[in-house]
């Protein structure tokens, strides 16, 4: 791949209009949106591409139809991934199924999307500062290793640990506790087209086939998995249905939590993806996050109106925030989970009917007041 190497003087003096810190998922989808609005983008990431992390690898319906507003269609990324046609709940012995409504999802490797969005970002005109970590903001000026730069808006989608966000004094909001996570592929043909959960006891597996040949693993505990032969004895099925199969590329770590943020925005800055406030990885929802936040900020900056922003953001976050407080009680409260399994074995539609509503498909209302309250009540009434 050519970098394309920009001279920190000139950016300094002819200044975007928006300077993007962080090239993840967030940084490149804002760097997108507000290029197509005909806005100048400059982006700077302390790394270099390929950037990987450690992901469950699986988009969603919503999320692809995010990525569609972006310019990146199914076509483009249906070659390099693997159709996904719903989610499995699986806890010993019983397997629920929740099927998509319409279209598929797909499991796709992170470096693979990262490398697509990038590219879309390059074919818009954005520019890349790579090896370029923030170190301090002020106003409208961004200090880095290599230098300062300066735009009209600045978006932080630096990340879970965002430094942006602590400096322009974002950090206040409310948290969940935080969760581990350990993530390995392995050589071995998917033996399904679901996104597989499985739960025990405070951990959940994440199984999400990426390839025809290949499949991501996400375990999820409260506790740092210290080998990957740990959270593999939690879930013996699994390590069966492994076999001799062998893991592929190396095992990555993170960190896993919802948080909400009181605002996102201060002066000319406005925090984008992870950087914003999260939701656990349970819920499989932030990248979806991640592209509708991008979206929303780029109709803002264009309408010169972070207000704007601060209000849809509210909004983006509000129902896979109340998903993962019903999904991390059923972590916390085996009473809670097994009840879950219970009600959704009785009622096998209503898996579907919450995964409908889960990626936006249908509103929250088509389950009608007194169904959600029956739905919550059946998963939490033993
Ligand atoms: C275990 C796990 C599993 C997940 N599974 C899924 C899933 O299956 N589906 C899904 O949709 N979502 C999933 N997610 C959520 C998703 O991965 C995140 O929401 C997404 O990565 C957030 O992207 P981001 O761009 O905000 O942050 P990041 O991906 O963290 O990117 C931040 C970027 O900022 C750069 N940066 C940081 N600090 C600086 C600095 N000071 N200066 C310059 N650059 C800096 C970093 O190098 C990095 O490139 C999962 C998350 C976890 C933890």
């Amino acid at each position: 791949m050519v970098l394309r190497k920009i001279n920190l003087r000139d950016s300094q003096s002819s200044g975007p209009d928006l300077l993007v810190a962080g090239a993840g998922p967030a940084g490149l989808a804002c760097a997108i949106a507000a290029a197509a609005q005909g806005l100048r983008v400059e982006v700077v990431d302390g790394r270099t591409p390929p950037i990987d992390k450690a992901c469950g690898e699986g988009l969603m319906p919503d999320t692809l139809a995010a990525l569609a507003l972006l310019g990146i269609d199914e076509r483009q990324l249906q070659p390099m991934g693997f159709p996904l046609r719903g989610i499995g709940f699986i806890k010993r012995g019983t397997a629920i199924e929740g099927y998509f409504p319409q279209g598929s999802g797909l499991g796709v490797r992170r470096t693979a999307l990262h490398q697509l969005l990038l590219e879309r970002a390059q074919g818009l005109g954005v520019a890349f500062h790579w090896n370029t970590t923030v170190t301090s903001i002020g106003g409208d000026a961004l200090d880095t290793n290599r230098g300062t730069m300066r735009a009209r808006w600045i978006a932080g989608a630096d990340g879970p640990q965002s430094r942006i966000r602590k400096l322009c004094g974002l950090d206040r909001g409310s948290a969940s506790r935080r969760r581990v996570a350990l993530r390995q592929h392995f050589a071995i043909a998917p033996w399904t087209d679901l996104v597989e959960v499985h739960w025990a006891k405070g951990a959940q597996a994440y199984v999400t086939p990426v390839s025809e040949a290949e499949v991501c693993f996400v375990f999820i505990g409260s506790q740092r998995f210290s080998s990957l032969e740990q959270p593999l004895a939690l879930f013996p099925e699994l390590r069966e249905r492994l076999g001799p199969a062998s893991a592929s590329g190396t095992p990555m770590g993170a960190v896993t939590m919802s948080r909400k943020l009181r605002r996102v925005t201060s002066g000319s800055v406005a925090l984008v993806g992870d950087a914003s406030g999260s939701v656990d990885a349970i819920t499989g929802e932030g990248l979806a996050l991640c592209f509708r936040q991008a979206l929303a900020l780029a109709t803002a900056l264009k309408a010169g109106d972070l207000a704007h922003y601060e209000r849809a953001h509210a909004e983006i976050l509000r129902l896979p925030r109340f998903m993962s407080r019903a999904m991390l009680l059923m972590d916390r409260h085996p009473l809670a989970l097994a009840q879950t399994f219970r009600s959704f074995e009785r009622r096998p539609r209503l898996f579907s009917r919450l995964l409908h509503v889960h990626i936006g498909a249908e509103p929250m209302r088509v389950l009608g007041r007194s169904g959600l309250i029956a739905s919550l009540l059946c998963m939490l009434t033993p």
